[in-house]
């Protein structure tokens, strides 16, 4: 077979040479050690937080390396196309803080490596396709649907292997005439990779999150190039990963079936293997046992959920770190101030199995951060997710910044911060009572005579003065508890209950109730202080006059 010959049969408008396209694609000069990356996301309009444990791994890898971090988009798929994708996918990715050194943007693409969208790349493709046919190891394949499922039928009937392999492999050494018959009936054609492998050998490989792996080879010829000249993601990745000079494939371990293929088109095309970080999948407990999470039963899975929940980006951010590397949480303990990029991160430390998600570890990670933040960015952020999420409290968050940042002080700052706040919609149930349409009619225990609450209710009111610092004015409330013959020794009482008809955390909790309507808020003390005089009173005088 002259295979020059069918190359240019098959590719008549490819002008382009490899040669050419190395020249234009030149290495990159970066310092020795230096990681080139990516992120390589399918547009499907569905960005999940396994693509930011993807990210945040290739992100970490290329920027403490001082290398470089891009982002393809392999839109090779039409039909899971949908419009608008890579935009959703680019401000997502933003949104989490991935920065990307080159690669698709809104408008296009930014550095000299591109495009960076794969159907832009046909032409490219097509050279190395060619090149593939010119040293016969590529073929065109005419098979048609109904025949390929003919085959498996047989396969399986066979009790053989699936798949388009050995002597199954129809096109694989048809002569020059049969393929040119095909195509003057203009019947559709796929080039496929002339795999010289066999499931007798097997080889070693490194990865470096699995390890040392033990590899069948591949002896299936996979398609390389669709039938509309679209190629496949093995060979377009194999392509690319080298013309874009990646030293790092990181991706989903659910290309590690088709590696042993990946390796063959690397070699087969001249091209330096990168090395490759195949990360584990995302499983969170389902009863007594761990499952994949799924799209379709698993909310939490996208990212969307965690903006509406109001997760700040930091927190889902230092949640993926610690799922990553479980030393993470030791330095953060450690350097409770220190920026998250100043961690070392390492590819070594990923669990080869998969991390296992889990909604209440991702909670206290965020009360922390939050904790750790103050109430100027709090009150920021809070707002900025109001704003979209619930506009009526975003917008009394405007209305009086200052009210609202000093509201949020409370408790920040010091040592042991308040958490009282995991999500931003923790906010309005933890401080809303502080903007009157949203006090609640309070609700008091019934097992005290409302004439009892009256007359504790009254005597506040006479004691209240806002000048008062917090120590004057709980002996206030402790003189209030006395006076009407409840107790301030909470160990007497814990004794024996029955000798009191009640204590000082009672009376408290009736003052608490009128002021906040409920039985838990932040120090009574500055809530008052922040609510002034005026309002706290009013407060207390209607909830007198709902008693009587
Ligand atoms: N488009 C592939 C995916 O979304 C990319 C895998 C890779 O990073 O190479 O799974």
């Amino acid at each position: 077979m002259d295979y020059q010959a069918l190359a240019a049969l098959l590719f008549p408008d490819v002008t382009e040479t490899p040669e050419s396209l190395e020249e234009k694609y030149p290495p990159r000069q970066l310092p020795e050690g230096a990681v080139v990356t990516r992120m390589a996301p399918s547009p499907t309009g569905f960005v999940h937080l396994g693509n930011l444990v993807q990210g945040l791994t290739a992100e970490r890898m290329a920027h403490q390396s001082g290398g470089v971090l891009f982002l393809r988009v392999e839109d090779t798929d039409a039909k899971r196309e949908v419009p608008g994708a890579v935009e959703v996918l680019i401000n997502t990715l933003k949104h989490y803080g991935i920065h990307f050194d080159e690669g698709a943007t809104m408008d296009g693409d930014n550095g000299a490596y591109g495009p960076y969208r794969q159907r832009q790349r046909a032409d490219i493709y097509h050279v190395y396709a060619k090149k593939l046919v010119a040293e016969g190891m590529a073929y065109p394949c005419f098979c048609t649907e109904e025949q390929l499922s003919a085959m498996r039928e047989q396969q399986e009937a066979n009790k053989e292997t699936t798949g388009y392999y050995g002597k199954y492999a129809m096109w694989r050494d048809r002569p020059m005439e049969d393929i040119q018959a095909q195509l003057d009936a203009g019947n559709p054609w796929v080039l496929r990779f002339r795999s010289t492998g066999s499931i007798e050998n097997q080889f070693k490989f490194d990865d470096l999150v699995k390890g040392k792996l033990t590899i069948t080879e591949n002896d299936i010829d996979h398609v390389l190039l669709k039938s509309d000249g679209i190629p496949t993601y093995h060979f377009a990745h194999a392509v690319d990963d080298h013309l874009m000079r990646t030293t790092h494939v990181v991706r989903g371990d659910e290309w590690l079936p088709t590696l042993p293929f990946h390796i063959q088109l690397f070699k087969a095309l001249g091209f330096k293997l990168p090395k490759y970080v195949h990360i584990g999948p995302l499983m969170k407990m389902d009863g007594t046992s761990k499952r994949k999470l799924s799209k379709r039963k698993d909310p939490e899975l996208a990212l969307t959920y965690y903006k509406a929940e109001g997760f700040p980006v930091e927190a889902v951010y230092e949640y993926i770190m610690t799922l990553l590397n479980s030393n993470f949480e030791d330095w953060r303990r450690a350097n409770p101030d220190a920026p998250a990029d100043t961690f070392k991160f390492s590819p070594k430390k990923l669990n080869p199995a998969g991390s296992l998600f889990d909604y209440a570890k991702l909670t206290d990670v965020s009360k922390n951060v939050i904790s750790r933040m103050d109430a100027e960015k709090v009150y920021t952020l809070l707002t900025e997710w109001a704003q979209e999420f619930d506009p009526d409290f975003g917008a009394k968050l405007t209305a009086d910044p200052e009210y609202a940042k000093k509201i949020l002080a409370i408790g920040r700052g010091g040592k042991k911060p308040r958490k009282d706040l995991a999500v931003w919609k923790d906010a309005k149930p933890y401080m809303g009572f502080f903007y009157d349409e949203y006090l609640q009619k309070p609700e008091f225990d019934a097992k005290f005579d409302k004439t009892v609450i009256v007359d504790v209710l009254n005597r506040f009111l006479n004691s209240y003065d806002p000048a008062d610092d917090s120590g004057t004015w709980f002996d206030k409330v402790k003189g209030i508890t006395t006076d009407i013959g409840f107790t301030t020794d909470m160990k007497a009482y814990k004794a024996d209950p029955s000798a009191f008809p009640g204590t000082v955390t009672d009376v408290s909790t009736m003052i608490r109730l009128a002021v906040t309507g409920q039985t838990n808020s932040p120090d009574l003390y500055t809530v008052m202080q922040i609510l002034g005089q005026e309002r706290t009173a009013q407060r207390v005088h209607d909830a007198i006059a709902s008693l009587e």
